[in-house]
């Protein structure tokens, strides 16, 4: 069976278990805790043949899932999961279902991509409600393109459900508005790890001013974004950040010049997964977060 063979791979691998969910206190999206009963799986058009669901978990609150989200997570048979995925989301997953690790740490991969792509497709195949659930937005460097890309190729069905992605999570949580009239009027999307490991980015383009650059996946390379930046032209007094574990109660938010952040983010200890943000917005941070940004990370008001 498909669970024996892939079993050893994620057992071995990343030495990271299967998680059991957990009932702690504070349970708010009544209805994904709904078992998977037949009514319900019409309902949700979900009876017949196999389908996988590109699911976005968001950045980690499980208040930020979408309904779409939840009620699938609540029908689901096979779940497979990547570690941005926390403990406090699975909890909303059909505890019937099978729930398979796939990794995606970087360096640290339990199955590679291309053992995830021929996974979901055996899983289908085999007739299976399959949830492929992602961290953040599943087409927000998600490799969630790369999946529905395989799907397609091997005609299996399948159906995106987009997430709240990180920078919006942590843009909100951390009271930095990604765009404002009188300091941004574009936001950049990047990520700082590519596919060949090096960090090759559009330097003059994202060292423009009146703009907020966002970089996923860029912690471990602050330093050197942040040189390059300064070396093609930002301000070197250019307002930055560095999110980590956004919209979680263990979220902590480092703001210094784009020049000092590195230096800063290093005696902090910043770790993945964090968020990188440059632009004039992060001054606003001052201004929101005391009142708003804090408290919205804040389980007491949000169960007030
Ligand atoms: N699809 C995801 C991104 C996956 S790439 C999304 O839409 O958010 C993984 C990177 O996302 C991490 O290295 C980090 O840069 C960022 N990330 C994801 N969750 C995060 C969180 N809760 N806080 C800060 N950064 C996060």
């Amino acid at each position: 069976m498909a669970r024996r063979r892939w079993e050893p791979l994620h057992r071995s691998l990343c030495a990271v278990s299967i998680h059991e969910p957990q009932l702690r206190s504070g349970r708010r999206l009544a209805a994904a805790d709904a078992p998977a009963d037949p009514h319900t799986n019409t309902a949700l058009g979900l009876a017949g043949r196999g389908i996988v669901y590109l699911v976005g978990a968001g950045p980690g609150d499980p208040d930020l899932l979408t309904l779409r989200a939840a009620r699938l997570m609540g029908a689901a048979e096979v779940v497979v999961y990547d570690y941005l995925v926390s403990d406090e989301i699975l909890r909303f997953v059909n505890p019937r279902a099978e729930r398979i690790y796939a990794g995606k740490q970087q360096a640290c991969h339990a199955l590679s991509q291309d053992e995830i792509n021929r996974l979901l497709v055996a899983l289908a195949r085999r007739g299976k409600r399959v949830l492929r659930l992602k961290g953040g937005d599943p087409f927000v460097f998600g490799r969630g393109g790369e999946e529905a890309e395989f799907l397609a190729r091997h005609g299996v069905r399948f159906e995106v459900v987009p997430g709240v992605t990180s920078a919006s999570g942590a843009s909100a949580y951390a009271g930095i508005p990604l765009t404002h009239r009188d300091h941004s009027r574009a936001v950049v999307f990047v990520t700082g790890h590519l596919k060949d490991g090096t960090t090759d980015l559009d330097w003059p383009m994202l060292a423009r001013p009146r703009q907020t650059v966002v970089i996923y996946m860029g912690v471990t390379r602050l330093a050197e974004i942040c040189g390059e930046l300064v070396a093609h032209g930002l301000d070197p007094a250019t307002p930055a950040a560095v999110i980590e574990r956004a919209t979680t109660p263990r979220q902590r938010v480092v703001t210094a010049a784009v020049t000092s952040l590195p230096e800063v983010a290093r005696a902090e200890g910043v770790k993945p997964p964090a968020l990188i943000v440059i632009g004039e917005v992060v001054r606003m941070r001052e201004a929101l977060a005391s009142v708003a940004g804090a408290a919205a990370a804040s389980p007491a008001m949000l169960a007030a």
